[in-house]
């Protein structure tokens, strides 16, 4: 919430990590060295989601052209699992430049964590990355049932108030997780604003998708970088306005963040890794050339691989797990201030800024 209000702002700015950004050249695709395989995962929403197209002024979700269900296209997966993996990995900033320790990378030879695992590029450079995403294919009979015609303001242009960023620092904004709106309706039309209306055709929640991810080359820390950003931490206590609660971190996917919809959760179920004796890589192609990890066997190597992820109590993840916390009976309610013809809340309280989503002050 601003100070002295009682809703909370959906979102909050995240401080990124302060330490020394490491920057080098990466493994290329034609060798044939580090970790290399594949991660089958579920994905099921909590929350609404939509992963829209256009159609005049209304919405529904991206589908596959034979099929007609709804599909996640791969590279929507491939920039939420980015922009974690950033502010996780403490990667360069592709859209801000303002600080030279963050700033893009621009030399193949010189790449952050991110820029060597998702690409790169800049003028005449670019490297293609060592991390794929497939389509994510919805699992079901049928069809899933949609939630159609949500009236919804999904443009609401408003001036950078600046009481609510911290010009000192660089941050990343998250969004809130809203437990309240795990059905919808998503949010009332404002008459005032009618214009501005879209109408929605979301995914309901409870439905799940199969997502697949394929990596090449990756070096130990940058392996250790996607898993978390994929599995993030189950069973994990983080303090919430000022209270500890224990439970699972959870994801932000898709359109309509500020009004509670796109909280998703990603489980891993299985972890094809290649031999890394390469006679046996190339040699056997009966299966026998991978490694595979499911159930227990998983968990635990994810454990392990997190492992100093998980121990990192930087400011930075305690942010992170504050906001990423899923909190089920969370009874706090989200919402924008006031803007509109009668009452402008930012012009009536210029300075006043977000509460600590850690400590509710
Ligand atoms: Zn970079």
């Amino acid at each position: 919430m601003p100070q002295g209000e009682t809703y909370w702002n959906p979102y909050r700015m995240i401080p990124v990590k302060t330490g020394r950004l490491e920057r080098h050249c990466p493994i290329t695709h034609e060798a044939i060295k580090g970790i290399s395989g594949e991660i089958e995962a579920s994905l099921t929403t909590i929350t609404p989601l939509l992963i829209g197209t256009q159609e005049g002024k209304n919405k529904k979700p991206v589908s596959n052209m034979e099929s007609h269900l709804p599909v996640l296209p791969g590279s929507s997966l491939k920039g939420m699992i980015r922009s974690l993996a950033e502010l996780v990995g403490n990667g360069c900033d592709v859209t801000d430049s303002s600080d030279p320790e963050h700033s893009k990378c621009k030399d193949i030879e010189r790449l952050c964590i991110c820029c060597r695992l998702f690409g790169m590029q800049h003028d005449q450079q670019s490297f293609l990355g060592k991390v794929h995403f497939s389509e994510g294919c919805w699992i079901g009979e049928g069809k899933p049932e949609l939630l159609e015609n949500q009236p919804v303001l999904l443009s609401n242009p408003k001036e950078r108030h600046t009481a609510f960023y911290n010009s000192n620092k660089k941050y990343r904004k998250l969004y809130h997780h809203q437990p309240l709106r795990t059905t919808g309706p998503l949010r009332a039309k404002d008459s005032a604003q009618e214009k501005m209306v879209s109408l929605l055709a979301v995914i309901k929640s409870n439905e799940t998708f199969s997502i697949k991810v394929s990596f090449i080359n990756l070096e130990e820390d940058e392996f250790g970088l996607l898993l978390y950003c994929l599995a993030l931490e189950g069973n994990v206590t983080a303090m919430v306005n000022g209270l500890e609660h224990k439970g699972n971190l959870y994801h932000k996917l898709g359109m309509g963040k500020p009004l509670g919809m796109g909280s998703v959760k990603i489980e891993l179920l299985k972890l094809s890794l290649f031999d890394p004796d390469i006679a046996i890589r190339y040699r056997l192609w009966d299966g026998r050339n991978l490694i595979i990890f499911e159930t227990e066997e998983l968990k635990q190597e994810i454990y392990n691989r997190t492992a100093s992820l998980r121990n990192d109590n930087s400011p930075t993840m305690q942010y992170l797990r504050s906001m990423l916390l899923w909190i089920p009976d969370d009874q706090r309610s989200f919402s924008y201030p006031e803007r509109n013809s009668e009452r402008d809340w930012f012009t009536d309280h210029k300075g006043v800024p977000l509460k600590d989503p850690i400590s509710g002050i």
